[in-house]
């Protein structure tokens, strides 16, 4: 059982990201909600819109910002960005400052008042975060708890959307109680749907999609909303598209999925590890992830479980998983990669502790 290689411990998308690509095998940096992470890497810009009608909100609005703009765990916010931000800042009901740009958050308030005569209440619970903020999280969270912690949960300062202004984390108050933690937040899938449809009528869009994590490099995240004006926002939806396959920055694809049968793990259990593949495959510069497939139970065995402790020292894993996965190498030359090349049945092995989330242990042939 030779496999591969490179050794990333790291938690997902809801959880993580990471820069590992054979090319660049390089620290992993992985996040939490709380603090979107990115990868580090020089932003590719976009590509321009796919669609016809490139008008942007600046055009209606006068302000000299892009509402088109790309960040993401590649791209890294622009330099001067904060030069023509203009914001404004509000308290939540938890006492919070928030600071949100400005026509942003004009939009926020009409989707509110939108919501409430439909009887959902919504509160922000953040929104911008500048550079400098991330930068102190990182600083004071190394001292407090260590490099390793802080590689696997806290954003890498610069390719946070949130930097923007134009990024919104909603939360809800559902019979005179908020609700904002994250899992609290999922038991509502309802209210959130009703949410969402409501969404691109203001020109936002929902923006770490279900099922597109290996194109966002995030995890479905129902809270996470993005001003991108009234146009963009409603093609973006009728079109059922990400931020990324809007722009063209990424081809806008859908990965198949295989459960086989396991009488070890749920449904529930896979999609978790499948979402930290997905988020990983989505740093991988110019990789198209196509398949992922349930090895089978038959690789959850003593023996790969004693070699996932042996690559994750003292991680104390007690279950193990793998996937086969089939995608496209970048159509350049790039790193090790074979150019154009589709890897077939390609392994990912992850592991976890009782209770604990899934970790990427290694992958490969
Ligand atoms: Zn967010």
């Amino acid at each position: 059982m030779a496999l591969a290689l490179t050794l990333s411990l790291l938690t997902g998308c809801g959880g993580s990201a990471g820069t590992a690509s054979p090319s660049a095998a390089q620290p992993e940096s992985a996040q939490q909600e709380s603090a979107e992470a990115e990868t580090e890497g020089a932003g590719t810009g976009t590509q321009g819109a796919e669609s016809g009608d490139t008008q942007t909100a600046a055009d209606q609005t006068g302000s000299a910002i892009d509402y088109l703009v790309l960040v993401n765990r590649l791209n890294a916010l622009p330099d001067n960005w904060e030069d023509d931000l203009e914001t404004v800042h509000m308290t939540n009901s938890l006492g919070d400052d928030v600071e949100v740009e400005r026509t942003a958050y004009d939009a926020y308030l009409e989707l509110k008042a939108d919501l409430e005569a439909q009887g959902i209440y919504v509160d922000l619970d953040s929104a911008r975060r500048s550079v400098a903020d991330q930068q102190r999280i990182v600083d004071e969270f190394t001292e407090k708890y260590g490099e390793e912690y802080v590689a696997r949960y806290v954003a890498v300062p610069g390719y946070s959307e949130h930097h923007t202004g134009l990024a919104m984390d909603l939360y809800l108050n559902i019979d005179g109680q908020d609700v904002y933690e994250n899992e609290d937040m999922m038991e509502y899938p309802e209210i959130w749907s009703a949410i969402h449809a409501r969404l691109a009528d203001h020109g936002f869009i929902l923006r770490y999609l279900k099922g597109r994590e290996h194109i966002t490099g995030y995890s479905y995240e129902p809270w996470h909303i993005r001003y991108v004006g009234t146009g963009p926002a409603a093609e973006i939806a009728a079109r059922g598209l990400t931020l990324e396959g809007y722009l063209g920055a990424v081809r806008e694809t859908e990965v198949a999925v295989d459960y086989g049968n396991s009488s070890l793990y749920t449904t529930e259990d896979m999609e978790e590890a499948m979402d930290q593949i997905k988020c990983r495959m989505a740093v991988w510069e110019g990789c198209e992830l196509h398949s992922l497939s349930y090895a089978g139970d038959a690789a959850c065995t003593e023996d790969n479980l004693a070699w996932m402790n042996e690559l994750g020292e003292d991680k104390n894993y007690t279950e193990v998983i793998e996937f086969l996965s089939d995608f496209h190498s970048p159509v350049e030359a790039a790193g090790s990669w074979a150019a154009d090349t589709e890897y077939t049945n390609w392994q990912w092995w992850l592991a976890r502790s009782k209770g604990g989330d899934w970790e990427i242990v290694t992958f490969g042939y």
